[in-house]
């Protein structure tokens, strides 16, 4: 890794915190740090391939990096986003959603939970960077705008959400790390989509063991009782609830159920990996 003088790492720091207004100044790579090809830039990667640019704004992400961040388009569950071999096949429902279906309504996610993008959700939830998570959120931006132009299962075609609700840390777990990356997310998408994020519509009300330490069957069970929904703030209401990785569906299916218990009229569900 170069060796950045201090001064150039205060100007970076200071530049993210002042916000885009700074930013030519110090145009970085929101994955591996490179510099950004020249003002204007938008990526050079190879014609027809996915650049990084979101929603049509200059990506912040550099030709190298680009590729291996491209959403998943073919070959997933558009009910739950369980993968086929095939990733270049239409998406088509899995054994398990056409038997038993899912508590939740709509389904979107960005792309598979490996190489650069765990990287980068990693690099987030505990750096807290915030050009990373402006490119996450923008990442959720384009899933759920995709599932909101599908129909069939998992489909987002009901339309905006009334509110975002983010999957809550415990407070424990909170003070510890310092900040809830689900939260930050769904700030940054609340932004995006011009809708309100309502944190408190669920709780956290019980520490459980962290799910990735825990194999599949008990991660179900270790939740139980864990997550409190609010029915005066979400009884009858649309919510799209955000996480950033969901891998066996547990922490969103229990979070799914308590936000039904509460009221909400419907849930759809939105993760930047799978
Ligand atoms: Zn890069
Ligand atoms: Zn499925």
């Amino acid at each position: 890794m170069r060796v950045v003088p201090a001064c150039l790492a205060d100007v970076a720091a200071l530049a993210g915190r002042l916000g885009r207004a700074l930013l030519p100044l110090c145009d970085r790579c929101q994955v591996c740090r490179g510099l950004l090809p020249g003002a204007g830039g938008g990526g050079g990667a190879g014609a027809g391939s996915w650049h990084g640019g979101i929603g049509g704004k200059k990506s912040p992400v550099c030709p190298v990096c680009a590729p291996g961040l491209a959403p998943r388009c073919g070959g997933f569950c558009p009910r739950c986003g369980a993968f086929a071999v095939d990733a270049d096949a239409p998406p088509e429902l899995c054994l398990d959603c056409r038997h038993g279906g899912r508590v939740w309504d709509g389904f979107a996610f960005h792309g598979r939970y490996e190489g650069l993008l765990r990287e980068l959700v990693l690099g987030f939830k505990f750096s807290g960077r915030l050009g990373q998570g402006r490119l996450l959120a923008g990442f959720l931006a384009e899933a759920w705008q995709r599932a909101a132009g599908r129909h069939g299962p998992g489909s987002m075609d009901a339309g905006a959400p009334d509110c975002l609700v983010p999957v809550p840390l415990h407070p424990r777990r909170l003070s510890w790390r310092g900040f809830n990356q689900s939260l930050e997310l769904a700030r940054l998408l609340g932004r995006e989509l011009a809708r309100p994020v309502c944190p408190a519509g669920l709780l956290r009300v019980r520490d459980t063991i962290p799910q990735s330490r825990l194999p599949g069957r008990k991660r179900l069970t270790n939740l139980a009782g864990a997550f409190t929904g609010q029915a005066r703030l979400v009884a009858g209401r649309h919510v799209l609830l955000i996480d950033d990785v969901m891998t066996t569906g547990a922490t969103v299916e229990t979070a799914v159920r308590a936000l039904r218990q509460a009221g909400a009229a419907r849930v759809d569900v939105t993760v930047v990996a799978r």
